[in-house]
């Protein structure tokens, strides 16, 4: 996936930001690297067959980092397994206890995400940075709302943007302190002007990399357009070096979500479009049941083609002949077009069976 969505015209963003990159387990983020799409599995850690499934299907959608909570000693004692058979770098996000960390590098991860709101003193988060070195690993900071920490709470009532960024620049400085500049930050808010507010004004000052995120954006739908909302301002002033869309929903939905979104951007390369009428009053076969099951399928699809699918001949046959495939319902007829000309027409009743096979002609 390296290329926009088709359809989408000339840039749409601003140049990115210049940000030092960092290596994890081989995939860069920051410099000039594309924009990462990253996600987080649900399962218990400590469970390593329901792991590694979980992260089978989101590279699958093509997420490129994938993150695993390490929060017990179930959790640890997997990890080795885990890495070794996960397919994609994974990420090890350490609340509360730097011995995890310590164990996480043991298992060969291939980057740490601490929370400086509660990893402990500045001595815990030097010896966690001193074993990343050895071990060649990269740190986020990743700096939440939720959890920053109390020295923060003054400057979080009055600005709580700017404590966010406060908090990742003392980290920052603690890392650096021991030589440990191996790093990228993520300023997460469940508030999106937040999160837009703290993420450009680190971008101003810092050339570490971001990992952009608007911490527990919701469900689905909400979540989405939350997350969707805030990244799109950063993303268009070219700020941002990797994604994750936190959802309250199978994390296979936020790679999705993600791509939908950077491709939209220009960014990279999505899936194949499926142009959907929203239909009306003049619809003449079910698009939206279509248009949901095509969709599925243009996942598997070269990311450069696009299938409409259009409710009547208002716009249906202008969508088809921009397509690669397209129907418009008519009034007894469908009409089928190809590469832009009319192919067939056929009856109502075999739509779903003929469409489909089209679609599946396009692989
Ligand atoms: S294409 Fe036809 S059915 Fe679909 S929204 Fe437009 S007018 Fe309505």
């Amino acid at each position: 996936m390296s290329s926009p969505l088709p359809g989408t015209s000339g840039p749409t963003c601003a140049a990115r930001r210049v940000t030092r990159p960092i290596d994890v387990g081989g995939v860069t983020i920051g410099g000039d690297a594309p924009v990462r799409v990253q996600s987080m599995t649900c399962t218990r850690t400590g469970d390593a067959e329901a792991t590694l499934g979980q992260i089978r299907e989101l590279v699958t959608a093509g997420a490129e980092i994938v993150r695993v909570t390490v929060n017990d000693a179930a959790a640890a004692e997997a990890l080795p397994r885990i890495v070794a058979e996960s397919n994609t770098p994974l990420v090890a996000d350490i609340h509360y206890d730097h011995k995890m960390a310590l164990a996480a590098l043991e298992a060969g991860v291939a980057k740490l995400r601490i929370n400086p709101g509660n990893i402990g003193s500045a001595d815990k988060v030097r010896e966690v940075a001193t074993a990343a070195a050895d071990h060649g690993v990269p740190i986020r900071i990743g700096v939440n709302h939720g959890s920053l920490h109390k020295r923060y709470a003054d400057l979080a009532a009055l600005d709580p943007a700017g404590a966010l960024v406060q908090s990742a620049l003392d980290e920052i400085e603690t890392l650096a302190a021991v030589g440990f500049h191996d790093v990228a930050v993520s300023l997460k808010s469940s508030r999106p002007g937040e999160v837009i507010d703290a993420c450009r004004r680190f971008s101003g000052i810092s050339d570490v990399p971001q990992h952009l995120g608007v911490t527990e954006s919701g469900t689905l739908q909400a979540g989405t357009a939350i997350s969707v909302a805030a990244m799109s301002v950063l993303l268009g002033e070219g700020i941002g070096d990797t994604v994750r869309i936190s959802l309250a929903a199978d994390p296979v939905e936020e790679v999705r979500a993600a791509y939908y979104m950077l491709s939209s951007l220009g960014l990279r390369q999505g899936y194949a479009r499926v142009v959907a009428c929203p239909t009306c009053g003049r619809v003449e076969v079910d698009v939206m049941a279509l248009a949901a099951r095509v969709e599925e399928l243009a996942r598997d699809l070269p990311a450069d083609k696009t299938i409409s699918v259009m409710g009547c001949i208002v716009n249906g046959p202008g969508e088809a002949k921009g397509a690669d495939l397209g129907i418009a319902a008519g009034k007894s007829k469908v009409a089928i077009y190809r590469n832009g000309e009319l192919h067939r027409n056929i009856a109502k009743e075999d739509l779903e069976r003929v469409l489909l096979e089209e679609v599946e002609r396009l692989k």
